[in-house]
């Protein structure tokens, strides 16, 4: 049997029209061959009636009154009304169908609710499905715990159930339908002349999509990593196959990436640079700031340390709880707040010469100041000022012309 996943995410389920494409490219697959399973997100995006955020309204504070279980409960639901409505919509037109929960379909978390991680995937109860000639439907980001309870995958959850389901059921291919043409060089909202990439490696996109770049999610690119699946990340709204995420491109792609060093550019915002001086006649500092962050859960970033201080990232919401921590252990600590980390990301990159040579030359023309900066094999990252950083996307896109 050879085994298609496909994952349709909110904008591609929320109108008449665009549940429209989605048969059509559910029958074409089938059409051609394939058993095809489906994974599906909650309809729409913020604010519209059965998104995630939308249900997240319906409990007080924003959920701190309910116990992370049942409010998981309340998450879940969106993708059970997607799921029904597809199957429904599937059936009506003749094609054979049955939809399923994530339990349902197998998936078996750990009992981390609002963020649980899979552990295992039983594929008989699909596989079955599948054999009876059917379309299986899942609802993507939700799993089951071994009591029974459900659980969700965290924001950008669904696309992990594909490629994790994928995995499993060792397919073919898993497709992320969305509603960008593929992976673009940088984020389309904010740099209009961002072009589609024919082909990335799964690290190059694992290192994106970390970074910010929230076409797909790190998680589901890690997995489909480990089992050497090819994903494709491609629009509803057109036959186009998009973006070959695999680490064996075509021949005919092979020469292009050869002498492609920059791929694409991420970008996170809402974060504050948090600089600690070290004390004299104390040599714990760097010790006493990052256990301190640590032992609170506090994420940080962009760590920069050296014998007078400390210099790190943490996002503005959690800038304030970590500056008074730090001045209860009795050091004076001094923020920035409102920054962002852009990321320049690309295979190519080691061993080449200039690479940041050409990303401080980018940013100097425009007047932009670059805060801090780091770098590994694959990627170059810069903070900057929030107010700076369009101006910084663009003006970078174009140094490394990634528009040609
Ligand atoms: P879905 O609901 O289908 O999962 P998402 O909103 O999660 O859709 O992801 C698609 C969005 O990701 C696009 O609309 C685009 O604005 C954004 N995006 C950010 N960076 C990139 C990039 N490098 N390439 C393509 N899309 C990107
Ligand atoms: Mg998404």
């Amino acid at each position: 049997m050879r085994i298609l996943v496909q994952k349709f995410g909110g904008t591609s389920l929320s109108t008449e029209q665009a549940r429209e494409r989605v048969i059509r490219h559910i029958a074409r697959e089938r059409e051609s061959g394939y058993a095809v399973v489906v994974v599906v997100s909650a309809m729409g995006r913020k604010g519209e009636p059965y998104a995630t955020d939308t249900l997240l309204s319906f409990i007080r504070d924003n959920g701190d009154s309910l116990p992370p279980r049942e409010k998981d409960l309340l998450l879940g639901c969106g993708e059970i009304i997607s799921a029904a409505a597809l199957c429904s919509l599937l059936l009506s037109r003749g094609i054979p169908a049955a939809a399923l929960t994530g339990g349902g379909a197998g998936i078996l978390t750990d009992d981390q609710f609002g963020t649980a991680r899979i552990r295992s995937i039983q594929t008989d109860r699909i596989m079955r499905l599948l054999g009876q000639d059917k379309v299986v439907i899942v609802t993507g980001f939700q799993g089951v715990t071994a009591e029974g309870d459900l659980t969700t995958l965290g924001r950008g959850g669904s696309d992990t159930s594909a490629t994790a389901l994928g995995a499993a059921l060792r397919a073919e291919l898993v497709d992320i339908y969305t509603d960008v043409n593929g992976i673009l060089t940088a984020d389309p909202r904010i740099v209009t002349e961002a072009k589609q990439l024919a082909y990335v490696s799964y690290t190059e996109i694992g290192n994106m999509a970390r970074q910010g770049a929230k076409v797909i999610h790190p998680r589901a690119v890690e997995v489909a990593q480990q089992a050497r699946i090819p994903v494709r990340v491609r629009s509803t709204f057109s036959e186009e196959t998009g973006t070959l995420v695999t680490d064996a491109p075509p021949a005919a792609q092979a020469e292009a990436v050869k002498d492609r060093f920059v791929t694409g550019i991420a970008h996170v915002s809402g974060v504050t640079q948090i600089s600690v001086k070290a004390i004299e006649g104390r040599n714990d500092m760097q010790l006493q700031v990052f256990q301190t962050m640590a032992k609170h859960h506090i994420s940080v970033d962009f760590i920069n340390v050296t014998p007078s201080g400390a210099v790190y990232t943490v996002f503005d919401q959690d800038a304030e709880h970590a500056l008074a921590l730090l001045r209860a252990s009795g050091f004076a600590p001094t923020a920035v707040q409102g920054c962002a980390k852009i990321s320049v990301i690309g295979g190519g990159m080691s061993g080449q010469p200039g690479v940041m040579a050409r990303i401080v030359e980018a940013l100097t023309e425009q007047g932009i100041t670059i805060m801090q900066s780091a770098d590994s094999n694959m990627t170059i990252w810069v903070l900057v000022q929030q107010e700076d950083m369009a101006k910084a996307l663009r003006a970078l896109h174009a140094k490394f012309d990634l528009h040609r």
